[in-house]
């Protein structure tokens, strides 16, 4: 495939494992921006060129379509993280073949991914824009700096040209399992606030707040749970958002994300955090509260799903009482039985995304070619799955795999609940690892599916387009 403009044609040629940027252009200096070796050919130029920022930054100045784009004024999107930087041409040609209902946000990684894999947010968005000329992809892509929890995360971000930044306050909320009292919540940082106590009871106690299925009595106690809860957390997305809005060269959009705490957001904490959050000046297009229990990485939803449309019917009525912002579901892949409710329970106002599924993809096909490698990467995954587990909410047992791989079909391993998610979340260390001659994994894992780059596409493209047929489809009615 080929992105086009009048006087310019780009590529990406693979030789083996080996990628190389190709360009063909009519103007004399129209390859004067990227670097490679030129030459001349009939009444025009050519170029090959490494896959290089400088070539990747060239590229977003001569094709439009490969800068990063708002998503707010799309109602459904979704997000595809790439771990390997190879997956994009498949989730791209995915999004295409659901036609333009849903937003596709192809540059997409949590800060903890980029950390985990030594990635830097220039080579998460190089990756992106190669891989969109490999697709032929002109129609448009968000890019998603994925759970900062720091202002340098967001420079980040910013330095590498993402336009959507999810702040993520989540290390600032309170255990309040014990109960709260009123001189806890007289310990917040109220001048940070901007507020007192004694106004913010003002504000709630006593209200009654409307969620569309039901009336919630908004009591004392619930209010000295909320400001214990999540005030300081407020502060912190302040202080996050600030940072972000005063850095930023470009506009950009802002999601605020709780969902990985421990904790359940209720409704009236929904309500409070964004009525702070409104309060002090922040706007956003994009929420993720902390929802029922049943969201684990790789698996369907294990939860309770009249109880999960419920929940989500409430966050999107209290989000409509706030001028209307996406309810944003993460760790959102592979749970195709809940897909058609979360779109008709938020009215298509959603935003999903997926991280470590696309990932997956690039194992079978690892499987499929180098067995030997899929095993250390097994050995290694399930080795620290137990000492991973603890950052995500995961309940595979690794005592119901196998630790010898003789005789096992490796494909139907993959594809089973407990092995995906000893995959899904040992994927940091197994990349980061070594096999038994001191080789790198990773660097053998992207050769391989370099390698077979056609068929990963193939993989990825179809796995993705699961996803994405249900948001394409819209809410039912509509
Ligand atoms: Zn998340």
């Amino acid at each position: 495939m080929t992105l086009r403009t009048d006087s310019l044609e780009a590529s990406i040629r693979y030789e083996g494992p080996t990628r190389s940027l190709q360009l063909t252009t009519t103007a004399a200096d129209g390859l004067a921006a990227f670097e490679g070796q030129a030459s001349a050919a009939g009444d025009g130029h050519v170029l090959t060129g490494p896959l290089s920022t400088a070539n990747a930054k060239a590229l977003q100045a001569a094709f439009p379509t490969l800068r990063p784009q708002l998503i707010g004024g799309h109602r459904t999107s979704v997000g595809t993280g790439d771990r390997t930087g190879l997956a994009t041409p498949g989730q791209a040609r995915a999004f295409g073949a659901q036609g333009s209902g849903v937003m596709p946000v192809l540059a997409q990684q949590s800060i903890r991914e980029m950390d985990r894999l030594g990635r830097t947010a220039q080579e998460v968005m190089d990756d992106t824009v190669f891989g969109l000329v490999e697709a032929g992809w002109d129609s448009g892509f968000g890019a998603d700096c994925d759970h900062i929890k720091t202002t340098e995360g967001i420079d980040r971000g910013l330095e590498a040209g993402f336009v959507m930044f999810t702040l993520d306050p989540g290390d600032m909320v309170a255990d309040v399992t014990g109960g709260v009292t009123e001189a806890d919540a007289e310990t917040l940082p109220w001048d940070q606030l901007e507020d007192t106590l004694e106004d913010a009871k003002k504000r709630y106690v006593g209200m009654t707040l409307d969620v569309g299925h039901s009336q919630v009595e908004v009591t004392e106690q619930d209010v000295l749970t909320a400001v214990v809860k999540y005030g300081r957390a407020v502060v912190e997305s302040m202080c996050l958002y600030r940072h972000a809005t005063e850095n930023a060269t470009q506009e950009i959009e802002i999601e605020f994300a709780v969902d990985e705490t421990k904790w359940l957001t209720t409704f009236f904490e929904h309500y409070y955090l964004a009525s702070e959050l409104t309060r002090l000046g922040a706007s956003w297009f994009s929420f993720a509260p902390r929802y029922v229990d049943g969201f684990e990485k790789g698996l369907d939803f294990l939860g309770d799903t009249e109880e999960l449309r419920l929940n989500l019917e409430a966050h999107h009525a209290i989000s409509e009482q706030f001028g209307g912002y996406k309810i944003s579901l993460h760790s959102g892949s592979d749970k195709f039985s809940i897909y058609p409710l979360c779109v008709e329970a938020t009215q298509g106002l959603v935003h999903l995304k997926t991280s470590g599924t696309s990932y997956l993809c690039g194992v079978e096909v690892v499987a499929a070619h180098d067995p030997e490698l899929f095993a250390s990467i097994w050995d290694i995954s399930r080795a620290s799955y137990v000492k991973a587990r603890a950052s995500y909410q995961v309940s595979a047992h690794e005592d119901r795999t196998p630790t010898s791989l003789a005789g096992v079909d490796l494909v139907d391993l993959i594809r089973s609940a407990d092995a995906r998610q000893i995959l899904h979340v040992g994927y940091g260390d197994s990349l980061g690892g070594t096999d038994a001659s001191g080789a790198s994994i990773h660097d053998r894992f992207l050769a391989v599916v370099a390698a077979h780059q056609a068929e990963h596409t193939d993989v990825v493209a179809a796995h993705i387009g699961q996803h994405l047929a249900p948001f394409a489809a819209g809410p039912a009615g509509h």
